[in-house]
C-alpha cells in the first residue's frame, strides 16, 4: 500500500501541560480534514511541530511514542528556533513580504540561519520514516527549504509543495536576499501547488528569471524530472458549516446573538488581528458609510471578530493599538444612547457562537488587502446552505475572489467608496437576487470542498510519479 507522509510546521494536534500531565488535543483545522477524507488506499505519516517547547529527553521520548500511536512524528524545537525560525524568518520575512508588506519585511542572517537549520532538522526527522516508494506531500511557506533537502537524499521519491499563502509577484520577490535559495529549494519537488492562477504566474517568472528554469504549459523540466506547477484553489469542509453539529439553542452567544438580529441588521467580519486583513481600512469605511447614510443609524451594527494572533511582534501590537483606537472614534462619534455602530471583539469563538453569526449576518465584510484564499469568506457561504439569503462583500485581493466573483460584490479594500457602495448595494439588495447568488457560490464550493482539494492535488501527483518512473 502507497503512504503518503505530509509534512507541515505544525502537527495537526496541539499538546498542553496543565496540572504537570500533557494533554493532547487534535486540531479538525481544514488541512486535516482534507487530509484525513483521502482515500483509504494510503497509510499516512504526518511530521510536524506538536507546538510545545520540551527540553526534558525522556519526556521527549514519551511523547514521541504516544504520536506514533497516532501516525505522527514530532520535530521538536528549541526557544531560540521558535524565536528565529517560526516568529522570525517565517512570520517576520516572509509572510509580510509575499503578502507585499514590504516596509515589514525583516532582513536578518540569524534568522535565515535559523530557517535552513530548521528545514534540515525536519529533513532529519522526514529521513528516518522515507522509504523510495512513499509520497511525500510538504505544506506552506516555513518549509521551502525542505523539497531540495529531501531529493537530495531520496532522487526518485516523490515530492508535492503546496503553499497556502499568496506568492508575490517576481518584483516583489526578488527584493529578498535569500530569493534563489528559496526558489532552488521548492524546485526540489515534482509537483508544486499554489491557490490561484496568479500566484502560480508569479513563481513561473520567478523561476525562469532567477533559475533560468523555462516553463512549458506550467512544466520545468530540472535534470531528469519534470516539475508540474499547477493551481489547486484549497476548498473548506462544507457539510461542517452547512450543517454545524452544535448546540446552538444552549449557547449563550448563540441566543444573545439571535436577540441583536431580531432589531438589526448585522454585518460580520471575522479575520485574525493581522496587518494583511485590512481591519482599520474596513472601520474607516464603515464610520465613512454611516456618516452618509444616517438612515441606517440604529439600523445596521458592524460585528468584529478580531482573534489575535502574533501577539509579540511588534506591528501586530501597533495594529491592534490602532483598530481600539479607531473603533472608539467611530462608536464614540455616531453611536447613540441605544446603539453602538461596532461591536467589537477581540477574542476567538467557539465553534456553536461562530456559526451562529454565520447563519444571522446579513452581510459578510471581508475586505483583506492581501489574502492567500481566505477561509471565512467560503464558510459563511456554506453555512446559509439552509436560509440561501445573506450577501458576501469580498475583497478583489482575497485568494477565493475567483471562485465566489460570480456571486460576491466585490471591491477594492483601501477604496472606502468602494465599501460604500457596496455596504449599501448588500442592504438593498433583494431576497431573490441573494438567493441566486448564493446559489452559485454554493454549488461551488459544495463540489470544490477540502477532499476534493487534497484528492486532486495528489492524484496529479500519483501521475507525475507513475510518469517519471515509467522514464527511468
Ligand atoms: N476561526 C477560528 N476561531 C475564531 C474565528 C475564526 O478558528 O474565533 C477560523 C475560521 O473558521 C477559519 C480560520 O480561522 O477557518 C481563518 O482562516 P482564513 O483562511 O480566513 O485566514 P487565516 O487566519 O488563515 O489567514
Amino acid at each position: 500500500m502507497s503512504r503518503l507522509v505530509i509534512i507541515s510546521n505544525r502537527l495537526p494536534i496541539t499538546i498542553n501541560r496543565s496540572a504537570g500531565e500533557l494533554h493532547y488535543h487534535p486540531s479538525a483545522g481544514g488541512l486535516a480534514t482534507g487530509l484525513n477524507s483521502l482515500d483509504a488506499s494510503y497509510n499516512k505519516l504526518w511530521i510536524g511541530w506538536p507546538g510545545v517547547d520540551i527540553a526534558d529527553e525522556w519526556e521527549k521520548e514519551g511523547i514521541r511514542n504516544d504520536l506514533a500511536k497516532r501516525s505522527l512524528a514530532p520535530v521538536f524545537l528549541t526557544e531560540r528556533e521558535i524565536d528565529l525560525y517560526y516568529e522570525g524568518f517565517s512570520n517576520k520575512t516572509i509572510w509580510p513580504h509575499f503578502h507585499y508588506f514590504t516596509e515589514y519585511t525583516a532582513y536578518n542572517d540569524d534568522m535565515w540561519d535559523a530557517y535552513q537549520e530548521v528545514n534540515f532538522k525536519f529533513f532529519q526527522e522526514t529521513e528516518k520514516h522515507l522509504r523510495e516508494d512513499d509520497m511525500v506531500w510538504v505544506h506552506d511557506y516555513q518549509l521551502m527549504l525542505l523539497p531540495a533537502l529531501i531529493r537530495a537524499k531520496f532522487p526518485n521519491i516523490s515530492i508535492g509543495f503546496f503553499l497556502h499563502i499568496p506568492f508575490p509577484s517576481y518584483e516583489v520577490f526578488r527584493i529578498l536576499p535569500w530569493r534563489k535559495q528559496i526558489l532552488d529549494g521548492l524546485l526540489g519537488s515534482d509537483q508544486i501547488g499554489f491557490h490561484t492562477f496568479g500566484y502560480m504566474r508569479h513563481f513561473l517568472s520567478a523561476a525562469y528569471r532567477i533559475t533560468g528554469h523555462e516553463h512549458k504549459f506550467g512544466r520545468l523540466q530540472i535534470d531528469e524530472r519534470e516539475v508540474n506547477v499547477d493551481v489547486f484553489p484549497m476548498g473548506i469542509n462544507y457539510d461542517k458549516y452547512a450543517h454545524p453539529d452544535v448546540d446552538a439553542a444552549s449557547d449563550q452567544s448563540s441566543g444573545e446573538i439571535r436577540r441583536l438580529h431580531a432589531s438589526r441588521k448585522i454585518v460580520l467580519s471575522v479575520d485574525r488581528l493581522d496587518y494583511t486583513k485590512g481591519i482599520p481600512h474596513r472601520v474607516r469605511a464603515f464610520g465613512r458609510f454611516i456618516r452618509n447614510n444616517p438612515e441606517y443609524i440604529g439600523k445596521v451594527n458592524l460585528i468584529m471578530i478580531v482573534v489575535p494572533s502574533r501577539a509579540n511582534v511588534d506591528q501586530y501590537q501597533s495594529l491592534k493599538a490602532e483598530v481600539d483606537v479607531l473603533v472608539s472614534q467611530v462608536n464614540s462619534e455616531y453611536g447613540t444612547f441605544d446603539w453602538m455602530p461596532i461591536h467589537y471583539y477581540y477574542r476567538s469563538l467557539n465553534f456553536a457562537a461562530l456559526t451562529t453569526l454565520y447563519k444571522e449576518a446579513d452581510i459578510a465584510l471581508i475586505t483583506p488587502l492581501r489574502d492567500g484564499m481566505n477561509l471565512v469568506a467560503k464558510e459563511y457561504i456554506a453555512a446559509k446552505e439552509d436560509s440561501k439569503e445573506g450577501v458576501l462583500i469580498l475583497s478583489e485581493m482575497a485568494g477565493a475572489v475567483y471562485e465566489l466573483n460570480d456571486g460576491a460584490i466585490t471591491v477594492n479594500p483601501q477604496s472606502h467608496q468602494d465599501i460604500e457602495e457596496a455596504l449599501l448595494e448588500a442592504l438593498e439588495m433583494s431576497p431573490e437576487e441573494q438567493r441566486s447568488r448564493m446559489e452559485l457560490m454554493q454549488e461551488k464550493l459544495k463540489q470544490y470542498d477540502v477532499k476534493h482539494w487534497a484528492a486532486t492535488f495528489i492524484k496529479e501527483q500519483h501521475k507525475l510519479k507513475d510518469k517519471n518512473k515509467m522514464a527511468n
